[in-house]
């Protein structure tokens, strides 16, 4: 399917590894120019060459904690005008609800809540002037039904979720949508960390973690950052520009919902 969206240029944030490569990597295949973004320089050089080497699209490397004001006016800068942005950042630790105290809170509403919603706030007016535009925001399975170790994801997601709901509707009028990619487990970096902590406390081994977990889920599997992206990229195609506000579970059947 032409998704329409060649020749337009995307910000994907948190981009040289999992989820956000997932997008930059089905935005690339569908002709779309990239910034990316990452704090390591080697893993995100690394992203950025093999998806020039892949496909015929301009990809500049931003290194630059997108968390903080510098890192976003760093990455706005080289960016420039974008007719597509993708939110992401990576998501707050684990723990228990007694954990956390207001500089846990602060940290993880700045860098799943805050963040978007500064970037959101920079880039809408230039797509709103040129009547087009997409945002698809990175946020979690959580929003849909809370992951109790994930207290602050829960909490600052759901402000962001909050957020988009009423910026959606308007932002819509101008030609610009918002919609939220909401993942379950993927096989990521993130995933074989929080696998591993889970092998290393309960002294059983990686494998059998994993396993456990896919079976747990109805697919019966872990998603993969591919079929993440080819979702993000098809929001951001022309064919999506119905979506307003959504939220759009990628979860293999996770959440045990009707609707
Ligand atoms: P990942 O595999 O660990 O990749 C994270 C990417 O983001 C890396 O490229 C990392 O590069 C970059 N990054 C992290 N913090 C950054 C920052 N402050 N500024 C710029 N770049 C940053 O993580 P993932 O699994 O793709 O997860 C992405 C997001 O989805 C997270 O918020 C996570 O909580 C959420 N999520 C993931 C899953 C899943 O199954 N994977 C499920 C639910 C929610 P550097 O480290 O070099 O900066």
């Amino acid at each position: 399917m032409d998704l329409g969206i060649a020749g337009k240029k995307a910000l994907v944030c948190a981009s040289s590894k999992g989820l956000g490569k997932g997008c930059a990597l089905a935005l690339a295949e569908a002709g779309v120019d990239l910034v990316l973004n990452a704090r390591g320089s080697d893993a995100l050089n690394e992203t950025a060459e093999a998806i020039r080497s892949r496909f015929n699209v301009h990809v500049e490397a931003v290194v630059a904690d997108i968390t903080t004001p510098e890192g976003q006016e760093e990455v706005l800068a080289r960016a420039g005008a974008v007719d597509i942005l993708v939110n992401n950042a990576g998501g707050p630790p684990p723990g228990m609800w007694s954990d956390w105290g207001r500089d846990d809170f602060m940290a993880a509403l700045n860098a799943n809540m805050l963040t978007p919603i500064a970037l959101m706030s920079r880039l809408l007016p230039t797509m709103i002037e040129k009547g087009w535009g997409r945002v698809v925001n990175i946020t979690s399975q959580s929003v849909k039904a809370p992951i109790a170790v994930l207290g602050l994801s829960n909490s600052a997601r759901a402000g962001l979720t909050g957020y988009v709901a009423g910026t959606a509707r308007q932002v819509a009028p101008f030609g610009v949508t918002i919609n939220n990619l909401l993942p379950g487990v993927h096989d990521t970096d993130r995933i074989m960390s929080i696998d591993t902590q889970v092998s290393q406390s309960q002294g059983i081994p990686l494998e059998q973690v994993a396993k456990e977990r896919s079976a747990s889920i109805p697919a019966g599997r872990y998603g993969t950052i591919e079929e993440f992206g080819a979702t993000c990229a098809f929001i951001c195609s022309q064919h999506a520009s119905f979506m307003v506000g959504q939220n759009i579970l990628l979860d293999g059947g996770s959440v045990n919902a009707t609707i």
